[in-house]
């Protein structure tokens, strides 16, 4: 038994960044510019094919596109809650904020 409250325990395993709605997500990937030579797979340790699965979101293939991140990684879940891609794969992104 816990000595955490239910409130407790939920704040804790809370989402530390809030999830993008559906819209957000086609807007963000439709910014993606598909580079050839991309240095957000390079920067990536596990080398996710990381144009192509942002492109499968823009085009709305969800299935696809978590197919190329779990060929790439089996653990991508996991590893996205904990990836500090400010310096991995968007922090070399060509394409700013
Ligand atoms: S570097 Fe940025 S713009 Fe280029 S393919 Fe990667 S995510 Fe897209």
């Amino acid at each position: 038994m816990s000595d955490l409250s239910n409130e407790q325990i939920e704040q804790n395993f809370a989402e530390i960044h809030p999830l993008m709605t559906p819209a957000e997500a086609l807007v963000e990937a439709n910014r993606c510019l598909y580079c050839y030579d991309a240095p957000c797979m390079h920067a990536c340790p596990t080398h996710i094919d990381v144009p192509s699965f942002i492109k499968k979101i823009a085009s709305g293939n969800l299935t696809g596109s978590a197919r190329v991140i779990f060929d790439a990684n089996p653990i991508g879940s996991t590893c996205a809650k904990v990836c500090p891609v400010e310096v991995l794969c968007e922090g070399a992104c060509v394409e700013k904020t």
